[in-house]
């Protein structure tokens, strides 16, 4: 056959015309608004900016408008039309100058790829010769609308609006506002924190958000975004090596948190994300962390750039290294070496250790609204909250593991006149009725039927479902909010502060007074009386950190969300021990629930064995 015949016909596959393609290629970039924020101020960091404003305008549904204003380098007229090509870059020359390169940029498609979605003007001013005035170029949808002379100070000022307006589907996937504008607070968080020696500051709607002091110490940086407390529980980490130079801090083992997200590492300037140096940081606390829990860390490591891939990803959070497993050993002994210096008794405050909250807690046993919420009364086994009780009700329980408490003869709660356990007689439920048998372990209570059925509840799920129902099923706030005594000050990172504003209003619903006051820093008054005694600082900030990680986006889903984490928090956790009273009243709670048999997230609240399964199992039959 001949060549030609074989590209006869009409061909199915044509080249995009360029637009299409750079509007494709942009999806890769430019993901969302905090993309956008991203790019932009990366650029001028790269410009060598001391100072970056960004201004954020929005309405009730979206971000309108994001402006980045700097005072780097600027462009002279030819560069800041040349800025706008893709593959266009004044950063490298070719792919080997990667090697030795510390900017940000160097792939030229963040400016193109903005302007092929959205449109984009410039205002740019260099320094120097031939630098008197300032160029505007505007580009729309991937075309430069106009090029002109413009006044205007040396340094570069870019509005994006209308982002999105050409590809209706990335706009249709944006996350509410308060998502978008969360991570957006978060992208900057990380690049204020990788860059403490230059001036970010960060408008909403006129409104400041964020704004870090010139300093020459990244602590201050810290301190201007995540506040005193934040700060003040933090420990110097330095390590030399020839592989990679570590600066930066990590915090006591003391207030760890359910998510990583408090750990920001750099490398050479570069905000990542690498699952592996979050993996060293934890193996440097060793065992002074409980598992599933992330201490806070900022660290910057400066690694031979040749030894860095940036080029992974079009947005550089993923980079490899080589020499991989080396740098982390020495990422890993830098943060053991600075904890093993500090004296890491707990500190005590207010009481407690801080220590206190990561061991089993005891029932909210004094709150007022016990009775009302149905948590079982009277709690004696774990009384205290003090790290060493805990832990001796901890050997007791593992002594007592598979005993019961004898026979339910001896229960106060046992069976009454009808034979049911009191206080379960006459109640509707799917669930036949249960006699409590013993605990297992301090996490799960026997029971069985009358039918003999043997059943296992897991105490937390079912105390979830319970209080779950309850929170849920409350419309008034006033009667489910707890007043504190002492209210608690909560100091948030702009964008916690920024979630937190944002769902005010569900809070309050759910028992939450909350109240603003003074920049992210937040009074709480009330709190879900469910929560009874969990009404610390530290435990309102875990519960609301736990609130925070939800991937929500409509109200309803905010919502839910909140129900959940104040159900998950104030029921009893595994490894409580409870009296044969506390567990009647558990399962005859459980019993009334509109779904007994799962907790909120879907887990089983309880097994049974029926009789003739425990026959199979001894192979009776
Ligand atoms: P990259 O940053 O990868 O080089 P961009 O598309 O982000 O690509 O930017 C293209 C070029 O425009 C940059 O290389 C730089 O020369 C110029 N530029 C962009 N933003 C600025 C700014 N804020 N100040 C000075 N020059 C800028
Ligand atoms: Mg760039």
């Amino acid at each position: 056959m001949a060549a030609d015949e074989m590209i006869e016909g009409t061909p199915t596959i044509h080249l995009l015309d360029a637009s299409e393609a750079m509007k494709i290629a942009a999806g890769e970039v430019v993901e969302r608004p905090a993309s956008v924020v991203k790019e932009l101020v990366e650029n001028s960091l790269d410009a060598g900016a001391t100072r970056v404003r960004i201004e954020v305008t929005s309405d009730p549904q979206r971000i309108t408008r994001i402006t980045v204003i700097d005072d780097g380098i600027g462009m002279n007229r030819a560069d800041a039309r040349l800025a706008f090509l893709p593959h266009a870059t004044s950063k490298i020359r070719s792919l080997s100058d990667l090697a030795g390169t510390f900017s940000l940029g160097f792939r030229g498609e963040a400016l193109a790829s903005i302007a092929a979605v959205a449109q984009v003007t410039v205002v740019t001013r260099c320094r120097g010769e031939g630098c008197e005035t300032a160029t505007r170029v505007v580009a729309r949808g991937g075309e430069i609308l106009e090029v002109e002379d413009a006044g205007g100070p040396a340094g570069t000022t870019v509005v994006v609006e209308d982002l999105f307006f050409n590809t209706p589907a990335r706009q249709k996937f944006l996350k509410s506002l308060p998502t978008e504008l969360a991570q957006l607070t978060g992208a900057l968080e990380a690049l204020a924190i990788s860059h403490p020696s230059v001036v970010l500051q960060f408008l909403q709607n006129g409104r400041q958000r964020l704004a870090t002091q010139r300093g020459p110490d990244l602590l201050e940086t810290v301190r201007a975004i995540f506040g005193d407390e934040v700060a003040g529980d933090l420990i110097p980490v330095t390590a030399d090596h020839p592989l990679v130079r570590v600066a930066g801090y990590v915090s006591t083992p003391f207030s760890p948190r359910k998510t990583p997200s408090r750990i920001l590492v750099s490398i050479n300037g570069r905000p990542v994300f690498s699952r592996q140096i979050l993996r060293a940081i934890r193996q440097g606390y060793g065992t002074l962390l409980p598992s599933h829990t992330y201490p806070t860390a900022f660290l910057d490591l400066r690694i031979d750039p040749s030894r860095v891939d940036v080029n992974v990803h079009p947005t550089k959070r993923h980079v490899r290294i080589g020499k991989e497993l080396e740098i982390l050993m020495v990422i890993a002994d830098a943060v053991r070496e600075s904890l093993s210096r500090e004296d890491l008794t707990p500190p005590v405050r207010g009481g407690e250790t801080a220590g206190a909250r990561i061991t089993p807690e005891p029932f909210p046993s004094h709150s007022p609204v016990r009775a009302h919420v149905g948590i079982p009364e009277g709690s004696t086994a774990v009384q205290e909250s003090s790290p060493v009780s805990a832990r001796l009700t901890d050997r007791r329980l593992r002594q007592t593991e598979l005993s019961t408490w004898g026979s339910p003869g001896r229960f106060s709660v046992g069976p009454g006149p009808s034979g049911l356990p009191t206080g379960m007689a006459g109640e509707e439920s799917r669930v036949p009725d249960l006699e409590v048998i013993g605990q297992v372990g301090g996490t799960y209570i026997l029971a069985r039927t009358r039918g003999d059925d043997l059943v296992l509840i897991d105490q937390h799920a079912a105390h979830e479902r319970i209080l779950y129902d309850q929170v849920a099923g409350q419309r008034d706030a006033r009667h489910i909010s707890q007043e504190l005594l002492v209210p608690v000050i909560l100091r948030e990172s702009p964008r916690e502060a920024a979630l937190l504003r944002d769902m005010a209003r569900l809070l309050e619903e759910r028992g939450f007074l909350v109240e603003e006051f003074g920049r992210d820093t937040f009074l709480v008054r009330g709190i879900p009386s469910v929560l009874g005694r969990l009404d610390d600082a530290s435990s309102i900030q875990d519960l609301l950190g736990d609130i925070f990680s939800g991937e929500v986006d409509t109200p309803e889903e905010t919502a839910e969300q909140i129900t959940r984490s104040i159900a998950c928090k104030g029921a009893i956790k595994a490894g409580t021990a409870c009296t044969p009273e506390q567990c009647q009243r558990l399962v005859a709670q459980l019993r009334l629930t509109g779904n007994p048999y799962t907790c909120p997230h879907g887990r089983p609240t309880m097994v049974s064995f029926s009789r003739s399964a425990l026959d199979a199992l001894f192979k009776r039959i």
